[in-house]
């Protein structure tokens, strides 16, 4: 199993260690030709959503990213990796890639004081610890889209298909939960090869 993190800018190292101790292999994706190799999954991780596409945009990114996550490449983004996804983005003109139907809200928690931990039930099942980082929070869902998670009845985790985003930064923690449901949804799509 292998999964790509897009190292562009922001916490990708911290999800290459999550991985590395699920015993996921993985490799940067810094350029184009990055987008070629194969891979199971990717992640789209936290930091700087409009300097991350800016990014995508220079380097010519942007057309081959979202043509992988259409054809049903499992795709994870955290914080600005679900801003990424967000076929809207609350008081913005345009979104970013536009694969999951949901309407994000940016820095929803203020831009500094906003950032703060808690706890919370993922899956319906789990609980595990959740660090918010002037972080979005979902408005909206299309109906293809599976909650799984809240806090304070705002949407911070959800699935559309094998797009999996969380608003919360699982790999600030110690805690692989939702490292491993990704993982698990990668499994899933390398043993239907046959999904489009
Ligand atoms: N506020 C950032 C953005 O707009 C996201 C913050 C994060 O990824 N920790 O992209």
């Amino acid at each position: 199993m292998t999964i790509g993190v897009l190292a562009l800018q922001g916490g990708f190292i911290e999800h290459q260690l999550m991985l590395k101790t699920l015993g996921v292999d993985t490799f940067e994706i810094r350029q184009y030709k990055d987008l070629d190799k194969p891979m199971d999954g990717l992640i789209l991780p936290g930091g700087e959503s409009t300097v991350i596409y800016k990014l995508l945009i220079d380097f010519n990114m942007v057309d081959k990213l979202k043509q992988l996550i259409v054809s049903n490449l499992p795709v994870f983004g955290t914080c600005a990796g679900l801003l990424l996804l967000a076929k809207v983005v609350h008081g913005y003109q345009t979104a970013y890639l536009q694969t999951m139907a949901i309407t994000a809200k940016k820095n929803a928690y203020g831009r500094q004081t906003g950032s703060f931990k808690t706890k919370g039930i993922f899956n319906q099942k789990d609980a595990v610890d959740f660090v918010f980082i002037r972080a979005p929070y979902i408005e909206d869902v299309g109906k293809n889209v599976d909650v799984l998670a809240t806090v304070d009845g705002k949407i911070v985790a959800a699935r559309q298909g094998f797009q999996l985003v969380t608003a919360f930064h699982p790999e600030l923690t110690h805690d692989l939960t939702i490292h491993k449901y990704f993982v698990a949804m990668c499994m899933e799509r390398k043993n239907n090869p046959s999904l489009k």
